[in-house]
């Protein structure tokens, strides 16, 4: 089938240790002949649903654990599972509607999109368009599903935001769970169960998972991913334990422009500039244009209003111009206090398909209230 044997690397879980709690429940679960032919991972971005949900994929189909324990990480089966190359493992993700002709996934496009998922497997994939499940790949999923294992005991199926199921493809899947099979496991992965058809809730084995602490984030960062330390602490404390967020705010040079960004902006707002703010939200190379960019930038802008605030409450400057700068115009700290809650509850807005330019510039004209008429223009 076209959502090929793809998985991600399982993102070392043993250092996360939030990972071995979950994973030991599972095991403990497949001991006990208690795991459910349907799984549902929950938990923010980045709290590693799919890489637990590929360790279980693992577990399930070692040659070593004859199917009652941890992987062994070791054995060929698992070694094909790391190497997204297992033949009863599937992974599939929502596509936007340009991936498809005549109702069925490129090959091509896919293709390109796994080469870049084994390259980068802590990365999530972000597409500018609307993305979604489309019955096609259900219905592709469906037939895999009533054949029988290539190599492996059980075939696992990973849907990664399975809250992002086209209505028709819902319904597809809930038929494929109401006929369970004995060799088949479902893991649905989202970080919006409510998004779910009631009916497909009811069904699933519920975990929950959290992001690990940005200390064990900055450890994976400096360790697997050789990146400095100074550099690992502040992406890490940015994206608040999301490891991809993190891993992509420490490419070079991205934390550093983004950086830029964030004080372009302050410094629009220091002005009172309709103008500025405007030409902040035009300029394609923005944040404005991808979600991926602006997640990052609302990370910084909430790091950086947090720190206004707390100027404003200690009274003790940050020693950073700016923020200093924005703390002594503050007009109304009740405003600021909400704005500070807003920045730092973007993330929810942004499972929506909004706007990222309506959004900035309904955010930006808050910021703007906040430090009322004051000395600018
Ligand atoms: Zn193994």
């Amino acid at each position: 089938m076209s959502t090929a044997a793809v998985d991600i690397r399982p993102l070392g879980l043993t250092e996360l240790v939030d990972k071995e709690v979950q994973s030991s429940m599972l095991v403990s679960a497949m001991v006990r002949g208690r795991l459910g032919g349907t799984l549902l991972f929950h938990g923010p971005d980045g709290s590693g649903k799919s890489s637990l949900a590929l360790w279980l994929a693992s577990a399930l189909n070692c040659a070593k654990n004859g199917g009652q324990g941890a992987a062994c990480g070791q054995c060929d089966s698992c070694r094909k599972v790391a190497a997204l190359g297992h033949p009863d493992v599937f992974w599939s993700f929502p596509l936007p509607g340009s991936y498809y002709s005549a109702g069925v996934p490129d090959e091509g496009k896919l293709a390109q999109l796994y080469e870049r998922k084994r390259a980068r497997p802590a990365r999530a994939i972000e597409f500018a368009e609307k993305a979604e499940h489309h019955l096609a790949s259900v219905k592709m999923i469906r037939a895999e599903a009533g054949r029988s294992c290539y190599e492996g005991r059980r075939k696992v199926f990973v849907l990664t935001h399975a809250d992002r199921l086209r209505q028709e493809a819902a319904n597809a899947l809930l038929k494929l769970l109401e006929e369970p099979r004995e060799n088949v496991a479902i893991v649905l992965c989202t970080s919006r169960p409510s998004g779910l058809l009631p009916t497909i809730l009811s069904r699933c084995q519920r975990l929950r998972l959290t992001r690990p602490s940005p200390a064990t984030v900055a450890q994976l960062l400096t360790g697997r991913y050789a990146m400095g330390e100074s550099a690992a602490r502040r992406a890490a404390a940015v994206a608040e334990g999301n490891l991809s967020v993190a891993l992509g705010l420490g490419e070079d040079g991205v934390l550093e422009a983004q950086r830029e960004w964030v004080d372009k902006t302050l410094a629009a707002l220091l002005e009172r500039s309709d103008n500025l703010i405007l030409a902040l939200l035009d300029d394609r190379k923005g944040p404005f244009y991808n979600r991926g960019d602006f997640e990052r930038y609302a990370g910084l802008l909430a790091a950086a209003m947090r720190d206004v605030l707390l100027v404003c409450v200690t009274g003790r400057p940050a020693g950073e111009g700016r923020i200093d700068a924005f703390a002594g115009q503050v007009a109304d700290s009740r405003k600021l206090i909400k704005l500070v809650e807003r920045t730092v509850n973007l993330g929810d807005s942004l499972n929506r398909n909004v706007n990222l330019r309506l959004l900035g510039w309904s955010l930006l004209n808050e910021a703007k209230e906040v430090l009322g008429e004051g000395a600018g223009k």
